[in-house]
């Protein structure tokens, strides 16, 4: 293996769920440090006052725009970055702080909270809320191998990751896209992520099953994107094996 990864964690509005989600790796967490990430930068984990100049950022929870230095920290973040990741619903989306006005930075004068991909671009998105730890996992070791791994290690990554950008560059889809792709397939397992990631609150919970209110709905597609069960790669299930095999090989 080639030398480590720089990285950095820029921590926003949010609930703090995915940084549990990322410790709940537990050894695979040490093994990433270990073996492929110089983490460089993320508040709680590293020791460092500043945004550092690193190859891959993940960037957790939604931006208030109110909140100057906020905004600051995420536009220095976009700079100093070569790769971008937006790390969950609310970095995503938006989320729960869309409409609950803040979670972890919660102040009386933050009002709008809006998706980092609002103000900067990003590359990558992963969604969910919070996102698997293995999720979170795989896409480190998998950005890992697209900048330091074999051509073959390279190929298998792009496969891995090429959904999650293409997420990133916009969605359009509405609520009757999550009824027919994923509820109406029996594939929906009530964790309630699109509910918590519709900005007009077009979607409640009742029973553990997603109730649409179609005359709400903007037809922003963030239900769409951020459900866990809608997206869907051939490049990633025709690939499934090795993609699996590259990333336990790396875990060893
Ligand atoms: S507005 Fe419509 S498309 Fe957007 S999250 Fe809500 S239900 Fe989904
Ligand atoms: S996000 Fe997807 S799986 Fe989760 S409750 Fe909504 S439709 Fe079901």
């Amino acid at each position: 293996m080639a030398d480590k990864i720089s990285l950095g964690y820029t921590h926003l509005s949010g609930c703090t769920g995915c940084t549990v989600a990322l410790a709940d790796n537990y050894a695979g967490l040490l093994t990433l440090l270990d073996k492929y990430v110089d983490l460089k930068y993320m508040p709680t984990l590293a020791d460092a006052r500043h945004v550092q100049k690193v190859d891959v950022s993940f960037v957790e929870g939604s931006v208030c725009i109110n909140d100057k230095l906020a905004v600051e920290e995420l536009k220095e973040t976009r700079e100093k970055s070569t790769i971008v990741v937006a790390l969950g619903g609310c970095a995503c989306y938006g989320n729960i702080t869309r409409f609950s006005r803040g979670g972890q930075q919660n102040q009386p004068g933050h009002e709008a909270f809006l998706p980092i991909g609002d103000l900067i671009k990003v590359d990558v998105y992963i969604p969910g809320c919070a996102p698997t730890p293995q999720m979170i996992r795989n896409v480190a070791v998998m950005a890992y191998l697209l900048l330091k791994g074999t051509k073959e290690q390279k190929d298998l990554a792009t496969a891995f990751l090429k959904p999650l950008m293409t997420m990133a560059q916009g969605c359009e889809a509405c609520s009757c896209d999550i009824m027919t792709t994923v509820i109406n397939q029996g594939l929906c397992m009530g964790c309630g992520t699109c509910a918590a990631s519709c900005p007009v609150n077009a979607i409640t919970m009742e029973y553990g099953k997603p109730q649409l209110e179609r005359d709400l709905c903007i037809k922003c597609g963030a239900c769409v994107a951020q459900c866990p069960r809608s997206w869907f790669s051939f490049d990633v299930v025709e690939n499934y094996e090795a993609i699996n095999e590259a990333i336990m090989a790396a875990l060893q």
